[in-house]
């Protein structure tokens, strides 16, 4: 896969593909997106919005779920704030998420089956690693996304006046579902 990207890159940059791309840093509509990294919203999350490039800083994970009050995410959009001007946050979960039905105990089964060795995982139980809140999905895509929105609105770094909303995205047809509102 490597070599094939590689050589396509070289042909894009060759043949000026980059020209209707060209933008800055400074996100146009000072929003912010935290979204889920599932492969059907790769286009279809921007074309839905009508965002192009330029346009929005969007920060994607496995569930476009904000797990950590000072994890990566929140990084992110802490950054995006003070520093790239972002006033607006939307987090987007979706329908059929990848991330709403993981078992954990059979992911960890999975782990050693590829060589991580059951003391490993046992050993970071015990330094306080809790997979299941870290690595667990959700059951309610909406409980979710209104979770996210409600640990961020009390965030004490982030500025009232930033405007954050919930929605869910229907996987297929790009739908919007409002489920919190600033
Ligand atoms: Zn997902």
């Amino acid at each position: 896969m490597i070599d094939e990207i590689l050589a396509y890159n070289r042909a894009f940059v060759t043949n000026k593909g980059y020209k209707p791309y060209t933008t800055s840093k400074y996100p146009d509509r000072k929003l912010a997106i935290v979204t889920c990294m599932d492969t059907r919203l790769i286009e279809l999350l921007p074309a839905a919005l009508g965002i192009k490039n330029g346009d929005a800083k969007i920060i994607k994970n496995a569930g476009g779920v904000i797990v950590h009050p000072f994890g990566s995410a929140v990084r992110s959009l802490l950054i995006a704030i003070y520093e790239l001007n972002v006033e607006e946050i939307m987090i987007i979960g979706h329908t059929d998420c990848g991330v709403g039905s993981i078992d954990i105990e059979a992911m960890l089964k999975k782990m050693e089956k590829r060589g991580i060795s059951e003391t490993v995982i046992r050993d970071l139980g015990y330094c306080g690693i809790d997979f299941n809140k870290w690595l667990g999905g959700f059951d309610d895509v909406e409980i979710s996304v209104k979770e996210s929105v409600s640990l961020l609105r009390r965030h004490p770094l982030l500025p009232k006046n930033i405007e954050i909303h919930g929605l869910v995205m229907d996987s297929r047809t790009g739908a919007l579902s409002l489920v919190e509102k600033n």
